[in-house]
Parts: structure tokens; C-alpha cells; sequence
């Protein structure tokens, strides 16, 4: 007898690979969840297949969402999703591309990778789950810790000015930028549903929570309290500015699309391309 269905997203799920590896309390799940279901929606709706999705991962806690989804997937080394991600694009360009990772390995260790492909507005949607520090390495500061937060290598609080991942994909031109949070699921996966029909490139960063390094770190170990306190500084907006994306640690962070425009992405002038070297 076949194995009852527990839930209904299961069928996105490679199920012998459950129980993820994710801590109790990780908000990598949550965010899985709401970009499951924005799928779910898109595919009944008649406006992608199943068998169109790619996902792509590089490595970290959050790269492993491409190790649980049921879709075409691959991972890849450290920071290097988005190369590999944008040659599957090419090569196959009705594929649906979708990169999820951490700040640290996209931001970080795959920063280069990240601008020349939003500068190219190469058609992929790139998921940045954004839990302030490297997570599954040991808790080092990443480009997006903010100012003042402790981690391994910033005993005494950081005071780096963190990398606004908002306002880099606005400035080099990508045509969908947005921040959602895992306190706040039904926004997400509005945010991701919207995010599914556009073309060029798509920036979603979602902030997260880490208990086990992130808010071990700050004596917020609690995952509950960490979820509760982070909850408090979300500030929701209908059409944020860019300059509203600047966010810290105390005055909190706003959510909502940032940037929704309809330029020419990477495949449309490659198509073009083509079609002037045919005739
Ligand atoms: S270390 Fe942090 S980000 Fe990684 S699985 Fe645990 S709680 Fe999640």
C-alpha cells in the first residue's frame, strides 16, 4: 500500500530524505514552505509545469532546499549556484531557474557571481534566505550581519556597514527585488507567486531566523523568542522606496517589492540574437 499523503506539498518533497537536518526553530523551513506553495498555485493555475522547475544550490543550511524539493535539482560548490544556474538557463531556456541560498554563500563567497548575473538581468530567481551569519560553518560574521550583532569573528560586535542586497539588485537592474520574512508566511509566498511570472532577474531576500548560531550568538538561543523578537521589527510596506530597504538590527526591516519592472531580460536578447544571425 502506497505511503499516505501528510500533507499536501508532499508531492513537492523528496520524502525519504525527511527529516531535514534543519535545527528546531529554523526558518529555512517556513520559507520553503510559502515557496512551495506560491508553485503549487502557479502549476494549477496552467502556468508552469512541474517538470519545468529547476532548482539549483550552492552549500549552507539554506542551499539544502534543493536537496528535499521533488524537481529537477542540483548542488554545486560553495558560492557557485549562480554560474551553474545560468548555464542551465541558456541551454535550457523554457526552465523555470530557481537558486536558493544563504547570504553567506550567495552574497559572500558568491558576491561575483551575483552582480555580473543581476547586471546581465539573466532570467533566474535567485533566493537569498538571509539569516544574518554563516550558519552551518560556525557562526563567522557574513556581509549581511548587521551592525553591532556578535558572531564568532566579530566578538565585540560588528561594525562593518552590511551589504543592502535590495538596493545592489536595484542598482544593477534587476526586474523584480524583494524582501519577505519567514514571521510573516502569507506575505512570502505572495511575494514568491508574483515573483514566478516575471522575467530577467529576481531577487527575493528573505529574512530568517537561526537559533542555534545566529541567536546563540546574541542570547537569544529561544527559537521562539528569537521568532517573536524578529516578528517586532518587521515593518510591512505597499510600495517601499529603495531607500526605505537600509535595514539594522534596532530600527528593523522593511518588507515588500522594492523594484517590479518589465526590461528585456538576458533570454529575450539572446533569442533576438539568434533570430538576426538566422536570416
Ligand atoms: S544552523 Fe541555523 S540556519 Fe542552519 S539549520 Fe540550524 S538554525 Fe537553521
Amino acid at each position: 500500500m502506497g505511503r499516505a499523503l501528510a500533507n499536501p506539498l508532499d508531492i513537492y518533497l523528496r520524502v525519504e530524505k525527511l527529516p531535514t537536518l534543519w535545527c528546531p526553530g529554523c526558518g529555512i523551513g517556513i520559507a520553503t514552505q510559502a515557496l512551495l506553495k506560491a508553485i503549487d498555485r502557479r502549476i494549477r493555475e496552467g502556468f508552469l509545469r512541474k517538470d519545468q522547475i529547476v532548482f539549483v544550490g550552492g552549500i549552507g543550511c539554506s542551499s539544502r532546499v534543493a536537496m528535499y524539493v521533488k524537481f529537477d535539482s542540483i548542488r554545486t560548490a560553495h558560492g557557485r549556484a549562480i554560474p551553474l544556474a545560468t548555464a542551465i538557463k541558456i541551454v535550457k531556456p523554457d526552465r523555470r531557474v530557481i537558486v536558493v541560498g544563504g547570504d553567506g554563500d550567495i552574497a559572500g563567497i558568491g558576491g561575483n557571481h551575483l552582480l555580473h548575473a543581476i547586471r546581465r538581468n539573466m532570467d533566474l530567481m535567485v533566493i537569498v534566505i538571509n539569516n544574518m551569519i554563516y550558519a552551518m560553518t560556525g557562526g563567522q560574521h557574513s556581509p549581511t550581519t548587521p551592525p553591532g550583532i556578535y558572531t564568532t569573528t566579530t566578538p565585540e560586535g560588528s561594525f562593518e556597514r552590511p551589504l543592502n542586497l535590495i538596493k545592489l539588485a536595484w542598482s544593477l537592474g534587476a526586474n523584480y527585488v524583494a524582501r519577505g520574512s519567514v514571521t510573516h508566511p502569507q506575505l512570502l509566498e505572495q511575494i514568491f507567486y508574483k515573483g514566478l511570472e516575471r522575467r530577467g532577474f529576481i531577487l527575493i531576500e528573505v529574512i530568517s531566523t537561526c537559533p542555534e548560531v545566529f541567536g546563540r550568538h546574541i542570547g537569544l538561543r529561544d527559537a521562539v523568542e528569537l521568532y517573536r523578537r524578529l516578528r517586532d521589527k518587521m515593518i510591512v510596506k505597499k510600495n517601499p522606496s529603495i531607500d526605505e530597504s537600509e535595514y539594522d538590527w534596532e530600527k528593523g526591516f522593511v518588507l515588500g517589492v522594492f523594484v517590479d519592472r518589465e526590461e528585456k531580460g538576458y533570454i529575450d536578447h539572446l533569442r533576438l540574437l539568434r533570430r538576426d544571425c538566422m536570416r
